[in-house]
């Protein structure tokens, strides 16, 4: 026998699989409730985008862009995908694919830098990515369908997969599922801020995500941000020697990013550093009051964190993060912040924004670890018929119970009848209805409990009701 190749998902992604899913359906539900009843609608985007659009937003020294994203020419020779004997083999794309490849990124570099130049002439192959996260996207959207001229501001939430080629561990992978929602127009409103914030977090009670916390920040804006930036890069010029080779690194691409070093031995040098609390212009520390003020007229329980500043280039003032238990050390499930310039640096006009990006998967691992995650769903009924003369009655039922909202399985093909209510057991079912010649004869059903057994003749229309009574219980 010849040996196949066994197929497995890609390292870094996995299925979700029944009952699994079912959970995941019930959160992303309740995150549809929970936004919406704050008056947000839902945008769904495209999955991937042109790399400029995230490498301009996110910024080209974030780790996300240099190193994690699934980047490929959108057209061009490198995108060839051959056959080689009768298998499909993209071998081009794959090499590609990586950005941690040096000469990709330089090429990418370039590219971005040529595009920058001139956004009119663009080169023949078009570089397209994965996208990351969402909000850059939302941005584009919003500029791209002149969303500034609708009423009010526009409140925006999505569900989807995310992709960074991250080394995947528990809690982190390379294909993983945000929920986000997002405030763009002309107020920067602690209020919305706020709000946005109890919207969160009246979310993650709602789906029994209780023992967290929130962190919140403010990192200054381009009025105030800069100064600071400067003071802490020279600083940690001062202290260089001591850092670790990714936060030297960090001083001059990006010295916030240093200040989310979990590194033991640099965190008594990150505590004598400088706080942007201290170095706020006036309408920063005023805007930052005011949110503070507000998170308690909504008795909103957070931490001040001065070290939470977000990997991403974009954000400006509010800062925020929600971490969670029983997570180790990838414990944060929410991640946001104010964007103001955002949509301006993508050639869109002057707009204020901000959101938020929950991480799914994390956030049911830390519902399950707490032991609260609900039971769902689950086979209602298992039709147990016998006889062909039998048959006809069973699909009919079967319909008119599904008809009703529940959840019922019909054996397609007749078995015995103890290895047919083993089934049933086996399979969860709570009912078993027994249908068999005499059932037929005298136009009756047999509805047998299977907790405990218990049995009852019912005719049609009483089954219907039984039934439909217990799903509401
Ligand atoms: P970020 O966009 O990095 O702020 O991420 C927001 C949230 O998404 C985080 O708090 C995590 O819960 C989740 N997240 C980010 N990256 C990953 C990943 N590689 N795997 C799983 N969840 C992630």
């Amino acid at each position: 026998m010849s040996e196949r190749k066994q197929f497995r998902a890609i390292k870094g992604t996995r299925d979700i699989l029944p009952p699994d899913s079912a959970l995941w359906n019930w959160f992303e539900h309740t995150a549809r409730e929970v936004f919406e009843s704050y008056n947000f609608g839902e945008i769904r985007l495209p999955t991937f985008e042109e790399t400029t659009l995230f490498a301009r937003s996110i910024g080209l020294q974030a780790d996300v862009v240099q190193k994690e994203m699934y980047s490929f020419p959108d057209h061009g020779p490198d995108a060839v995908v051959r056959t080689e004997e009768g298998g499909l083999i993209a071998i081009e794309i794959k090499e590609s694919l990586r950005l941690s490849d040096n000469e990709m990124r330089a090429q990418l570099q370039q590219y971005v830098e040529v595009l920058d130049q001139s956004l009119s002439r663009r080169g023949a192959s078009e570089f397209v990515s994965l996208r990351p996260e969402a909000t850059a996207s939302v941005c584009r959207a919003y500029i791209e369908h002149n969303m500034q001229a609708l009423p009010g501001n526009q409140k925006l939430y999505y569900i989807g997969p995310m992709f960074r080629r991250e080394r995947p561990q528990k809690g982190r992978y390379r294909q993983f599922y945000q929920i986000g929602a997002e405030v763009l127009g002309q107020s920067d409103a602690p209020a919305i801020d706020a709000e946005v914030l109890e919207m969160l977090l009246v979310f993650f009670n709602r789906v029994g995500l209780t023992r967290t916390t929130l962190y919140v920040n403010s990192i200054g804006d381009k009025n105030c941000r800069p100064q600071y930036v400067e003071l802490l890069r020279e600083e940690l010029r001062k202290v260089k020697d001591k850092l670790k080779e990714d936060s030297q690194r960090r001083i001059e691409t990006n010295p916030l990013r240093v200040l989310d070093s979990k590194i033991p031995d640099e965190q008594p040098i990150i505590e004598k550093l400088p706080r942007i609390s201290d170095h706020l212009c006036e309408d920063c520390r005023a805007h930052f009051a005011k949110l503070k003020e507000e998170l308690n007229l909504r008795r909103i329980d957070y931490k001040e964190n001065w070290r939470l500043v977000r990997g991403l280039d974009y954000y400006t003032r509010t800062t925020f993060e929600v971490t969670a238990e029983g997570l180790g050390s990838q414990n944060a499930v929410c991640g946001g912040g104010r964007y103001d310039g955002l949509v301006e640096l993508l050639g869109g006009p002057p707009t204020k924004g901000i959101g938020f990006a929950i991480g799914t998967d994390r956030s049911i691992l830390s519902i399950e670890e707490s032991g609260n995650a609900p039971k769902l769903g689950g086979l209602a009924v298992y039709i147990a018929w016998m006889g062909q003369a039998s048959y006809p009655t069973a699909v009919n039922i079967a319909r008119k119970l599904r008809a009703a909202g529940l959840s019922v399985e019909l054996p397609p093909e007749e078995m015995k009848f103890k290895k047919s209510l083993g089934l049933a057991d086996k399979l969860g079912a709570r009912y078993a209805l027994i249908i068999g010649e005499d059932e037929v004869a005298s136009r009756t059903f047999t509805l047998k409990r299977l907790a405990d057994g218990d049995q009852k003749k019912l005719a049609e229309g009483e089954l219907l009701e039984y039934l439909e009574s217990e799903r509401r219980r």
